[in-house]
């Protein structure tokens, strides 16, 4: 048969579910500014189809599958979400293709090969994550990090038609606008290889820290920190976060407009790197070694951290000391008065 070209030259897009709580597509579907489907048409991508938004199934979905993989039907961008699930014993059996005798892991390799660019969407589909953790019974892994080391089911030098390799919107789950803003620089032919950092993530969101925007910066300058939940102070000392080292533009670019994990009151797990699953302590605790966090912020040098901390909870004023362990603002800010110096 010969080929189905892209109708109107729009880019043929599938979306795939696999090993996932299917998060992903949920914040997906909050994108704003524009909505996702304002985004894919502004973008000239058509929408094949998606497990919650298509109402194909049974043989019509799997007639599609069978166009895309032989080639009668061009496959431009294949989105897959969620882990790909390889057990038991590599076989992939844990996860079969509802009605086809494939394991949805082979349906990945086959269109994979096909797509022109192939995007792991959310921290599963990337790395493993979540759904990675502990012993990991299904043999969950990345489309091309294994963690954070690549190989993954399509292995380290898998890269699509449009040469480049796996393209990883980590984050768990993902924010929406890291989707359709790389669904966008996919189509117009920007989102090339040099646009992906060294754990194939957008640059044009892993290039932030979390940190970067946090209402409570005035709180870490001074160290003055939270002690407990609800607490207004910065959450690195004691709770847990990870702001300072993870990569996102969660409190510059908000999410649904004006929310973020810190902004609700809650540390960063770093959600956007491999491993987050399995920090090695409760998420929202600091592990210390002699009264110092064990993760610094990127690029600081221990001692350097150690001196600040000590300058700036020498300078902390009175402000800033009381309102980092209240959940409310106990002492406002000052107005200047004449004579102040
Ligand atoms: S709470 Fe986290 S992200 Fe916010 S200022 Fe403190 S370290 Fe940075
Ligand atoms: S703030 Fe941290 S944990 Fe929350 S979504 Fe962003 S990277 Fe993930």
């Amino acid at each position: 048969m010969a080929e189905i070209p892209s109708a109107n030259g729009l880019l043929n897009l599938l979306w795939l579910q696999s090993g996932g709580c299917g998060g992903c597509s949920l914040s997906l579907l909050g994108a704003e500014s524009p909505d996702l489907l304002t985004s894919l048409e502004a973008a000239g991508i058509r929408l094949l189809w998606h497990p919650s938004l298509s109402e194909a199934s049974g043989q019509e979905f799997r007639a599609l599958l069978e166009r895309l993989k032989s080639g009668d039907q061009k496959l431009d961008i294949l989105c897959v979400e969620g882990s790909a699930v390889t057990g038991p014993d590599g076989s992939g059996r844990f996860h079969m293709m509802a009605g086809s005798d494939q394991p949805m892991m082979r349906w990945i390799e086959d269109l994979a090969a096909v797509a022109g660019q192939v995007f792991a969407v959310g921290s599963c589909a990337a790395y493993g994550g979540i759904t990675a953790a502990g012993s990991n019974p299904s043999e969950a892994r990345g489309l091309q990090f294994d963690g954070d080391r690549r190989g993954g089911l399509l292995g380290a030098d898998f890269s699509g038609r449009s040469g480049a390799p796996v393209i990883n919107i980590a984050g768990c789950p993902v924010h929406p606008n890291w989707v359709t803003e790389s669904l966008m620089q996919s189509a117009s032919g920007e989102l090339t290889e040099d646009q992906l950092d060294d754990l194939g993530r957008p640059r044009s969101y892993a290039d932030h820290l979390v940190h970067h925007g946090c209402p409570r910066n005035e709180f870490y300058e001074f160290k003055a920190s939270a002690e407990k939940p609800s607490d207004l102070g910065c959450m690195m000392e004691h709770m847990g976060c990870l702001g300072t080292q993870a990569h996102g533009d969660c409190n510059t670019r908000l999410w649904n407009g004006e929310g973020s994990c810190l902004r609700g009151g809650f540390a960063c797990i770093n959600c956007t790197a491999p491993g987050f699953e399995e920090p090695g302590h409760a998420f929202h605790q600091t592990p210390k070694i002699a009264g110092i966090p064990v993760g610094l912020p990127t690029d600081m040098p221990k001692a350097w951290f150690v001196a600040l901390a000590s300058l700036s909870k020498a300078a902390t004023p009175k402000r800033l000391r009381e309102n980092a362990v209240s959940d409310h603002i106990k002492v406002a800010p000052r107005s200047r008065e004449p004579g102040d110096t």
